[in-house]
């Protein structure tokens, strides 16, 4: 049986889809429809046979780009027909719905809740306690099943992204097997940007249960100011500078350098599941969201870190672009302390 996943939502609901691949993968040949952006994250993934690149935004954006990519998914690229027997829907838009019913998918599964419910043949419900990782793999169920045990999305850096971090890593005097932090100070929601990363990189610094390890700081080119304003403040007190990764690697890259880290101390942003994918030991702060919203991290060693007892958490979905109260106290009042003891007890767990 050929499933078909559509999954163009952003690149942490990407990697937060492997479980439900792999689940579909014992059934037979798994698609996806990804963005161009998160296409990358599949490649070389063993439960997927072809990515399907719909450019919603882009290059096939209006009717005509729904009609060629619906006609991509009548036939692969060889010529064969696909022959998809269900679409599941894991995001949920009206327009992914009907591309999939533009290509002639007589099952169509999705959440109850999404937009395009109206032309799913199954909507299942949107279950606010789950994990979204267990949500996106119930798509799958045939009755009330839940998983054994606690689910683990994974991704698989290829030679090349291997080779990628490491020569990052070498040019900066980072031997192989040397201890390294992640710090990933960036997020596209501006809320959601923890504003003590450079506290914390001089703190990690000096503390002795942190000091040996080497600072990294991972993000996209947008987060290449932070990563200097961090460097600014170690320049001061005369230990190595962080190296700056910010936009220098492909995404399997970033996750190839994360299998090397020690830990990582992210937002609740994209880091957060890549280290989640690679097994890093993790430790997530959370400002406006909150993990029960199902966005935690799920790496074996991991621990979240809130504002807890603050009555305006979680404000929004994502994270709005400015504290509607004014005083982002769920963010500002986490403390650098809490961080680098939960850093420390993170990092004592061996993986
Ligand atoms: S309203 Fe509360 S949760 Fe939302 S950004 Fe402000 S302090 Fe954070």
């Amino acid at each position: 049986m050929t499933s078909l996943v559509v999954q163009t939502s952003f690149l942490g609901d990407m990697v937060l889809t492997t479980p439900l691949l792999d689940r579909l993968a014992r059934r037979g040949p798994v698609d996806v429809v990804a963005t161009p952006q998160s296409a990358p994250l599949l490649a070389g993934h063993p439960a997927v046979r072809d990515v399907i690149v719909y450019d919603k935004r882009g290059m096939a954006s209006g009717m005509r780009g729904l009609m060629r990519t619906a006609a991509s998914l009548r036939t692969r690229a060889n010529g064969e027909p696909r022959g998809v027997s269900v679409a599941y829907l894991a995001q949920g838009s009206f327009r992914s719905a009907t591309l999939v019913r533009l290509a002639g998918i007589t099952n169509r599964v999705g959440f109850e809740t999404s937009a395009g419910r109206r032309l799913y043949t199954r909507a299942i419900p949107f279950d606010r306690s789950l994990h979204h990782a267990e949500r996106l793999w119930q798509l799958a169920s045939v009755d009330d099943e839940s998983p054994t045990g606690r689910l683990h999305p994974r991704l698989y850096p290829s030679p090349n992204d291997h080779a990628a971090a490491a020569s990052l890593l070498a040019s900066a005097g980072v031997a192989p097997g040397a201890p390294m932090l992640v710090l990933a100070p960036g997020s596209v929601w501006t809320t959601k940007r923890w504003p003590h990363f450079r506290s914390l990189a001089i703190a990690l610094a000096t503390d002795p249960r942190t000091s040996r390890a080497r600072l990294v700081i991972l993000g996209s080119a947008a987060d290449s100011g932070i990563a200097r304003t961090i460097a600014d403040g170690l320049q001061s007190i005369s230990v190595p500078l962080p190296i700056d990764a910010t936009g220098r690697l492909p995404l399997l890259g970033s996750a190839a350098l994360l299998q090397r880290a020690g830990a990582i101390v992210t937002n609740d942003s994209l880091p957060l599941h890549l280290a989640s994918a690679v097994g890093t030991p993790t430790v997530a702060l959370f400002g406006p969201t909150v993990p029960s919203m199902g966005f935690g991290p799920l790496a074996p060693t991991s621990e979240a870190l809130g504002v807890e007892r603050l009555e305006c958490r979680p404000c929004h979905a994502h994270g709005p672009n400015a504290c509607p109260l004014g005083h982002w106290r769920c963010m500002e009042e986490l403390s650098v302390a809490r961080v680098i003891d939960a850093v420390a007890d993170v990092m004592r767990v061996t993986r």
